[in-house]
């Protein structure tokens, strides 16, 4: 007899009867009380699932993490050759960085860094802007241009110094780099200062200042005076584009204070000619 979810209790009760009066019929005196049956053997417990150990996923930002910093060597222990050699292969592995995916859909190219090993001074700025990004140069600009009259103002030629930037892309719309992207692409200024080894640096503007110490300060408060870098004495000043004519122009002389600072500090003459 199988039940019909369809009955109502009062059509099961008369089923019921006519299954009974049926078996009356065929001879059955008794049946089995409920506590006389055996229940169904009860199913065996399935073993839980053997468990799935998934694959690391590393992010491209912590698989290259990994290949510089497990393999590259002290760059103390390199020749210039190698260290040349090496700066080389860092720009191509740049080249291909895809850590920050906001800057990697919109820039053209990346913008590594300028300049001759083992120079006195690098600049380190912000992030490339449009000209850089199109040109794959730091400091190609109306900013570098000021920046190249800052060099020469100094006696140096902008090819004697090395130059880059915090970030190695163009945030889109030239706004601020995140502490996010900062924190990408550090490794890489970090890996490229060691091997070009310049013994001064000059942080141009707030945000290569506060990245590059690890710092909140304004650069009102950093600028002035020489702050340490791993060892590399640290001069922070104004970026050039807050100098230019829609900027502020008057800071030109606090950045020439500056540079002249900088200059007694590396053992430069101080030329007489401002900016
Ligand atoms: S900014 Fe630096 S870390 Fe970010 S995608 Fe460009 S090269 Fe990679």
């Amino acid at each position: 007899m199988k039940n019909d979810p369809n009955k109502t209790p009062e059509e099961l009760a008369r089923v019921l009867e006519g299954h009974l009066d049926s078996l009356r019929a065929s001879g059955v005196s008794w049946l089995p009380q409920q506590t006389d049956l055996q229940p169904p053997p009860r199913p065996e417990p399935s073993a839980p699932p053997p468990a799935v150990s998934l694959p690391v996923v590393q992010t491209p930002a912590a698989q290259q993490a990994g290949l510089l910093f497990d393999t590259a060597p002290p760059a103390d222990a390199l020749t210039p050759e190698q260290r040349r050699v090496e700066l080389a292969e860092l720009a191509q592995r740049v080249a291909q960085c895809v850590r920050c995916r906001s800057l990697v859909v919109s820039r053209t190219q990346t913008v590594f860094g300028v300049g001759p090993l083992d120079p006195l001074l690098c600049f380190v700025g912000e992030a490339p802007g449009a000209e850089e990004d199109a040109l794959g140069e730091p400091f190609v600009g109306a900013a570098g241009q000021l920046l190249n009259r800052i060099i020469a103002a100094c006696g140096m030629k902008r090819e004697e110094v090395f130059i880059c930037n915090i970030l190695r892309c163009r945030p889109p719309g030239n706004r601020t780099p995140t502490p996010e992207e900062a924190s990408n692409c550090r490794e890489y200024l970090e890996r490229t200062l060691e091997l070009v080894r310049p013994r001064f640096l000059c942080a141009l503007g707030a945000c290569a200042a506060q990245n590059l110490l690890g710092t909140t300060l304004s650069i009102g408060k950093l600028r002035g005076r020489f702050l340490d870098f791993k060892g590399i004495p640290v001069l922070c000043t104004y970026h050039p584009a807050y100098l230019l004519p829609t900027r502020s122009p008057e800071k030109k002389k606090e950045v020439w204070e500056d540079m002249k600072r900088l200059l007694i500090r590396m053992g430069r003459p101080v030329p007489q000619a401002k900016q």
